[in-house]
């Protein structure tokens, strides 16, 4: 669709009638727009010809008629039969012929004048022959009805109706003033009425074509905003917005005929899922523009790579020979054809590699990714695109898992992987109503005494078929699937279910600790749920201890605070679980409303030989009494490990050595004793 004349659509813009200039009477100023212009109104301007040549030959075979029989067989009256009639007959033909549609106006305009000027001729010779011819009302009549014609009823744009309207007038006077038979006087009497019809006629039809325009530029103005509009939902239903890149509906769409090709050729095509590794920690620190700024940047660098490389990967739709789409956040979907081995696609993965690897810099700090590559191969891995990019995802995964910035191909053991725990997650998703979860409890100890001070609640997962599955073969599961919310809720309520009836039997009250999901901190619904169950169970907060992890704290700092100081307030205990493995900085750690510090089991399996570990768990233990707060030592299995931390000053310990994650009945009966059941 063209642009609009510029004058016009700002005056469309300014809101109201749009104010037509009087030039646009005879011209829009952007020849496309008159061309819309016209095309708009064409058949409408046909329909109007056609019938107008019609009705002029009924009204030429009227006058004949009446003619004949006022004035008898007058030669020159055969005459409009003889020339006028075949003219518009002539016109009528024109206006059938397709081909005609493209000079119609100006052809018209010269029918219309050959009319004429056979009238003229038919007139003078009645004149001559002694009837009603130029210097009568006949001839006025005539003029006017052709007058009219040019200006109204012919339907021709305002320009062409004006210059045939012109020739005919002059035409008209040339003949009045030049006929022999008028006076001075006469031929200036007739003369007026002639000058006074033209412009009337004229008047009407100039009328008539500025409200045509000012109809077509409000129209025209819609038909653009709409047209505009279209054009950026396609855009939007089609591409990402920050890369400019096809998405993943585009994407299949181009794919489509290239697969379609090799399958036909019998050559291969391999399609490469490129994930940008830990695009969220830089959208944490950076803020989502910057994300945007690097995204665009590594998407030109994977164009230049696929162009610039030695393969051909084709996109049948367009100029651009690459198939390259975003698909999600952090990952790219690349279809390469004519690319039948692995051995061909690795050095492709590994120029995307590079390519994603160079620094960017960001407020004037280089910052290095990578990323992680699944590469599926067709048709050995799948038939057809969409599980062609199940596949390569699925690599792209198992690139991730195995530390990222590389790639790996696609195999069938990652499929019975990505089957298994697909059925893993339907099963996780009916187990949560089917009651197929339960808590143990570790206790954690106080070693200077040897008695229980608090337990963790763990969950474990009691499989009808594949016996008890501990947490970490389904919480990141669940985490991922979302059903990590309904989980949580389950352990919440029963940990302060067994509280609930821990103190009803009068066994000791402790403080039990259970772990948060990632995504807790972010539910806005916590603080009511936590609320209402200790409402509902008739608990304090402080007999429950929430663990998070450093990671899940390290997501927009500034709320995450918020919540936790809310907790705090409402007097639940916070610990800082796996303490050692996420990336908080010790100033950090300062700002945090935490209770209690855990230290992670990897620091702690080590720390008896000394070392690093042992160098470090004594930093933490340190740090954290400083900081005020309670420090427990995760994973303690031997007395060399707990004799080393209690040491250090790490009275609270929890691990094998005391006690394994316990049943609910043999966690009761460590209570009622007050010390863990060695074993
Ligand atoms: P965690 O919170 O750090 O829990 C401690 C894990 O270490 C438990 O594993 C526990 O059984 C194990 N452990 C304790 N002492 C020892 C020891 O001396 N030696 C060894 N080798 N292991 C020890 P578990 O129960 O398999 O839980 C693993 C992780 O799963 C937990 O780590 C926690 O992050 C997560 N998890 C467990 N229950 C839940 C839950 O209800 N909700 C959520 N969101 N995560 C949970
Ligand atoms: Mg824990
Ligand atoms: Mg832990």
């Amino acid at each position: 669709m063209h642009a609009p004349d510029a004058q016009t659509l700002r005056a469309h813009e300014a809101g109201g009638v749009p104010v037509l200039p009087l030039r646009l009477l005879l011209r829009f100023a952007d020849a496309a727009y008159e061309r819309r212009f016209v095309q708009h109104y064409v058949a409408f301007y046909f329909r109007y010809a056609q019938v107008s040549l019609v009705l002029g030959m009924v009204l030429i075979l009227g006058d004949y008629l009446v003619d004949r029989i006022a004035y008898g067989a007058l030669p020159a009256n055969t005459l409009r039969l003889t020339t006028a009639l075949p003219v518009l007959i002539c016109g009528l033909g024109y206006s059938m012929l397709p081909k005609a549609r493209r000079h119609w106006q100006p052809m018209m305009s010269s029918f219309i004048v050959t009319v004429a000027f056979c009238l003229f001729v038919i007139l003078l010779r009645i004149d001559v022959a002694g009837g009603a011819g130029l210097k009568s009302w006949v001839g006025v009549l005539n003029f006017t009805f052709l007058e009219f014609y040019c200006f109204v009823i012919l339907g021709v744009q305002f320009r062409y109706a004006l210059a045939s309207g012109l020739v005919i007038l002059a035409a008209f006077g040339y003949a009045l003033w030049w006929h022999a038979g008028l006076s001075g006087p006469q031929a200036a009497y007739w003369s007026y009425h002639v000058l006074t019809l033209f412009i009337l006629a004229a008047g009407i039809g100039w009328w008539r074509e500025y409200l045509l325009r000012k109809e077509f530029v409000a129209r025209a103005a819609l038909d653009d905003s709409r047209a505009a509009a279209e054009q950026r939902a396609l855009q939007l239903a089609h591409y990402d917005e920050v890369t400019g890149l096809p998405n993943r509906r585009l994407f299949a769409q181009l794919a489509a005929p290239t697969l379609e090709r090799s399958s036909r050729k019998g050559s291969g095509c391999a399609v490469l899922h490129v994930e940008i590794d830990r695009l969220g920690g830089v959208h944490d620190i950076y803020g989502r523009s910057q994300v945007d700024t690097v995204l665009a940047g590594i998407t030109q660098r994977i164009r230049q790579c696929i162009r610039g490389g030695d393969v051909a990967a084709v996109s049948p739709a367009s100029d651009d020979p690459s198939v390259v789409a975003r698909l999600g956040d952090n990952a790219f979907s690349i279809l390469i054809a004519d690319l039948d081995s692995q051995e061909r696609a690795s050095p492709v993965a590994q120029r995307l590699l590079a390519a994603v690897a160079q620094p960017i810099v960001i407020d004037a700090q280089p910052l290095v990714l990578s990323a992680s590559i699944g590469i599926a191969m067709f048709p050995g891995d799948a038939q057809d695109l969409m599980g062609l990019m199940r596949c390569a995802e699925q690599a792209a995964r198992a690139a991730d898992d195995a530390g990222g910035a590389q790639h790996k191909f696609f195999d069938e053991a990652l499929d019975a992987r990505a089957r298994d725990r697909a059925l893993l997650e339907a099963e996780l998703r009916q187990a949560i109503p089917a009651g197929q979860l339960c808590l143990h409890y570790q206790p954690k100890v106080d070693v200077r005494s040897g008695r229980i001070v608090g337990a963790e609640a763990l969950v474990r997962w009691q499989h009808p078929q594949r016996g008890l599955i501990m947490p970490g073969r389904f919480i990141t599961l669940a985490e991922e699937s979302g059903l990590i919310v309904p989980l949580t809720s389950w352990v919440l309520h029963a940990a302060c279910n067994s509280l609930r009836c821990w103190a009803d039997a009068g066994l000791r009250s402790l403080p039990l600790s259970v772990n948060l999901p990632a995504s807790s901190l972010a539910d806005v619904r916590l603080l009511d749920q936590l609320d209402e169950l200790m409402q509902h169970y008739g608990l304090s907060p402080s007999s429950l201890m929430l663990e998070l992890t450093e990671t899940m704290l390290m997501h927009d700092v500034a709320s995450v605070i918020d919540v936790l100081d809310r907790l705090r307030a409402r007097g639940f205990g916070l610990s800082l679980d796996d303490f050692g493995t996420g990336y908080s900085s010790l100033s950090y750690l300062k700002r945090l409303p935490v209770s209690e510090l855990k230290i992670d089991r990897s620091f702690v399996t080590d720390v008896a030989r000394g070392g690093r570990d042992g160098a470090l768990a004594a930093a933490v233990i340190t740090l954290g009494s400083e900081l005020g707060l309670q420090v427990v030592a995760e994973g303690v299995e031997t007395t060399e490990q707990s004799e080393f931390l209690l040491g250090r000053g790490c009275v609270l310990q929890q691990g094998f050595l005391y006690s394994k994650a316990v049943p609910l009945a043999e966690f009761e009966q460590m209570l009622e004793t007050g010390t863990p059941l060695r074993g």
